[in-house]
Order: C-alpha cells, then sequence, then structure tokens
C-alpha cells in the first residue's frame, strides 16, 4: 500500500499534516498548528485522526508553527520517535516551538484569572514551553541536498525551499512491492529574488507533486518596486520628525529589512535614524541566520565578505529586556522601531503603539501578512481608532502597507517551479483558500497536466494508482 492522506491545510493554508502509508510503515510529513479565527484555533485541541504512537517517522519542512506547532502534542499523545528536518530549522524550531509554549502558558493564566472569579473550570494550555522544549529531543537534523534512508522503503532528501532559513522542499521516494513512488513536497516556496536565502530548488523528478498555493490566485509587485516604497516611506517619515513603528515576525522579515537597511544605509540616510531591534525572539532568531550563513544566496555572501554581519548597523540597538524596551517609549523622534507580533496581536510593539499612534508626526509601516480579526488589519483596513488593553486609541499615525514582501512564491513563481518538471506530473494542491487553488489548477491544466487534485480535508490518495482512493 502507498498512500497519502491530507489531513491539514486541505482547502485552507494554516495546520499543515499530511499521513503517508508506505508498506507497513506511517510516516507524518508536518503537524502545523491552526492559525486565525477563534473557532478554528479550537480545532488545534482536537485529538489526532491517528494513533501517533504507531508513528514511525515524522518529516517536517520547515518551523513556521502552521507546519510544527502541534509537534508537541504529537509527543503528548505518545509519538517517540524520530522528526526529521534540515539543521537550520531545527534551530528556529527550537525558537519557535519554545515561544509558543509559554503564550500558550501567559494565555491560559490569563483566562484561568477570569475564570477562578466567576468560580469556572480552569483551562489547560495546549502544551506548555517544558513541553515544547522536550519534543526538541526527537529532532533529527539533516543537510540539504544528501539522500537519507529514514526507514525500510522511505527515503528523503531535503532540498533548499528559500522560504525562510532551513526550509525545504522534501523530495520522498516510497517502496512497497517492488513498486517505488516519488513524491515531491514543495512545503512552502519562496518567493524569487528575495533576499538573503537562495531561489527555490528546481527539481525534475516526481509521480506526485505536493504543492502549497498560498498565493495561487495573484502575483507580487517586483522587489525593485518594494525597495522604492520602503525608502520614499522612510524618507519622509524622516520630515515627520516622528518615529517609525514597524510589526514585522521575528523569523525572516526582520532579517531581510536589516538586510535591506545594511545594503541601503547610505542610499536611504539611514545613519540619521536610530534602529530598535525590540525583540528578544527576533535577536535569537536572527542570530541563527548568521550562524547559518552557509545558507545564503551569493549577494548576501558577498555583502557579508564586504560589510561582515549582514544585519548590523551602525546604529542599531538589540532591545532585549523589559526596561530596554521601555527606555524605546520614551524616544519622541528619530527612532525606528522593528517590533512584534507580526501581525500585531501581542507583544512589545502593542506597548509602542499606545505611546505613539496616536501622533500624527509617527508612522507605522506594515510589511507582512494581516490575518482577518487581527489588529494589524484593522490598520491595514484604515480604523481609525484601536482598542489596547481596553482602551481606545486613536490612530493619527500614518499606516504604510508595502505588500511586496513575501516569503512566498506568487502565481507566476508557483506555475514555473512547477513547469520545471519533466512531463507535467500529477500535482496535489494544498495550503492555500479554495479561492487561491481554483484558479491555480485551471492555470495547472493549461500548462498539460491531466491530474491536478484539490484534495479536502480527510482525502485519500492511492500513490500506486494515483487516483482518489
Ligand atoms: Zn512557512
Ligand atoms: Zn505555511
Amino acid at each position: 500500500m502507498l498512500q497519502l492522506q491530507f489531513l491539514g491545510a486541505a482547502q485552507e493554508v494554516t495546520g499543515s499534516c499530511y499521513l503517508l502509508r508506505a508498506g507497513g510503515k506511517t510516516v507524518l510529513v508536518e503537524c502545523g498548528l491552526i492559525q486565525g479565527a477563534f473557532e478554528d484555533e479550537a480545532r488545534n485541541r482536537k485529538p489526532f485522526p491517528f494513533d501517533a504512537a504507531a508513528l514511525d517517522a515524522v518529516v517536517l519542512s520547515h518551523s513556521h508553527l502552521d507546519h510544527s506547532g502541534r509537534l508537541p502534542l504529537l509527543a503528548k499523545a505518545g509519538y517517540s520517535g524520530p522528526i526529521y528536518t534540515q539543521h537550520a530549522s531545527a534551530d528556529l524550531c527550537r525558537i519557535l516551538l519554545k515561544d509558543s509554549g509559554y503564550l500558550n502558558e501567559k494565555e491560559v493564566e490569563w483566562e484561568n484569572r477570569k475564570r477562578q472569579r466567576k468560580r469556572q473550570p480552569l483551562l489547560e494550555p495546549l502544551y506548555t514551553l517544558a513541553e515544547a522544549e522536550a519534543v526538541m529531543d526527537q529532532f533529527v537534523p539533516l543537510d540539504y541536498d544528501v539522500e537519507t534512508e529514514i526507514l525500510p522503503g522511505v527515503q528523503i532528501r531535503f532540498r533548499d525551499a528559500g522560504h525562510i532559513l532551513g526550509s525545504s522542499v522534501v523530495e520522498m521516494w516510497l517502496s512497497d512491492n517492488g513498486v517505488t513512488r516519488t513524491l515531491v513536497f514543495s512545503g512552502d516556496l519562496g518567493h524569487r529574488g528575495a533576499p538573503i536565502l537562495k531561489d527555490p530548488a528546481l527539481i525534475k523528478a516526481a509521480d506526485l507533486v505536493l504543492m502549497e498555493s498560498t498565493y495561487g490566485d495573484r502575483d507580487h509587485r517586483s522587489w525593485d518596486e518594494t525597495w522604492s516604497e520602503l525608502e520614499e516611506v522612510l524618507l519622509n517619515a524622516r520630515h515627520d520628525k516622528g518615529i517609525v513603528m514597524i510589526p514585522a515576525f521575528a523569523v525572516g522579515r526582520t532579517q531581510e529589512l536589516l538586510y535591506a537597511f545594511n545594503l541601503n544605509y547610505d542610499k536611504w540616510q539611514l545613519e540619521r535614524w536610530s534602529v530598535f531591534l525590540d525583540s528578544p525572539m527576533a535577536i535569537e532568531a536572527t542570530e541563527a541566520y548568521v550562524h547559518h550563513r552557509n545558507l545564503y544566496n551569493r549577494e548576501t555572501q558577498a555583502l557579508q565578505q564586504k560589510n561582515g554581519n549582514p544585519f548590523m548597523l551602525p546604529n542599531l540597538h538589540l532591545s532585549r529586556t523589559a526596561e530596554d524596551s521601555m527606555g524605546i517609549n520614551r524616544i519622541r523622534s528619530g527612532a525606528i522601531v522593528i517590533a512584534g507580533s507580526g501581525m500585531c496581536t501581542g507583544g512589545r510593539i502593542k506597548h509602542h503603539f499606545k505611546h505613539n499612534i496616536w501622533r500624527e508626526n509617527c508612522h507605522v509601516l506594515i510589511v507582512g501578512f494581516q490575518a482577518r480579526g487581527t489588529l494589524g488589519r484593522q490598520l491595514v483596513d484604515g480604523a481609525e481608532e484601536i482598542s489596547l488593553w481596553g482602551e481606545t486609541v486613536a490612530v493619527a499615525a500614518k499606516v504604510h502597507t508595502i505588500g511586496g514582501f513575501s516569503a512566498h512564491a506568487d502565481r507566476d513563481g508557483l506555475l514555473a517551479w512547477y513547469g520545471h518538471f519533466d512531463g507535467h506530473p500529477p500535482i496535489a494542491l494544498v495550503h492555500g483558500e479554495a479561492a487561491a487553488i481554483a484558479p491555480l489548477a485551471e492555470q495547472i491544466r493549461a500548462l498539460g497536466a491531466h491530474k491536478v487534485f484539490t484534495p479536502a480535508p480527510g482525502d485519500t490518495l492511492d500513490l500506486v494508482h494515483m487516483k482518489p482512493a
């Protein structure tokens, strides 16, 4: 038996989870958190639809929580075997999973205080910091481009996906009864031409491609336009003599910003600013990027040779402690503050908003995706006031959205990556909203593919005959 079952990120973006059955072995690919609205996130607490203790191996494409965030739950449910991922990906998982465990505990602590007062039953965190740390012991880091037999009849090879540090396209060779099938899982595919990392690896041979579709229905603005927009906002903000607040994800976007600042330091007159990286997690993630500098693309390697650390600026201040962060709140002019969380749902950015967003000479620079229901989305949608810890605060600062930053391939990028395979192999589209998957499926058929699957949650593909089981 060679089968692939779609358990998550089928007709949606988050919660990636796929179950492979090859001969007598079962392999889980990804074990991601469902992220978004409250009702959706409640699904994270549901038991797994398989016996976790009976799994033989877990393979992980990258560290983002929508791919890795339920791994501590998998261990809690009895899985004690290996979790294969690329080296840098394992390092980032340690940072992201620990933060996730910590936030789970904080959230429940806060909720339970209210519940206690109402004499309601108390909640358990989804998993704790200690549980997140414990699952790291199961990680088996691998290098890119090396074929590894993880089980009899199951070989894997990670290839650089160029999405975030350590992200992989996973090639898998599955054998049973003399039949071998090559499955290529895109993971999250990087955006060509992005700074720092290499472009996604191109692969020729597959019997089935499993491809993400996040931006299957649109193309991104060019990188040149994005850099010009960023430059213009900074030059204007300089005239206003206020401060610039940038909510940014700790992994990926923060490093891209710092890299761009380094590269354009003179051109963008950055010597006239003080730049603050106000996030212990982003500082740690940046250190991981530096540690794995062998994974940089050619331009970044060159910059590294010329200027040293490509994320360091002469006027960059790393703000680790709460006192450091509060010190920034007293600055009224000339500061660029990069802080989390990326969608403004928590973290230090909210404190900076409280001190500055009501001042009209300040600027908010949105450089990442803002999901529905988040504070960041309200700002993008033009909210005139926001609520911070129950207090209504007017939004007088100018809010700029720079949409060209993306860690994902756009429609053109996805089509080109698929187009590189020999003979238009069968393909299953995952990790996308139905509205992005349907037009992408059409375009892939137009390229000449005969089998384009758009699986629903729970669907199974028979990999021997390449048809729904
Ligand atoms: Zn990702
Ligand atoms: Zn993802």
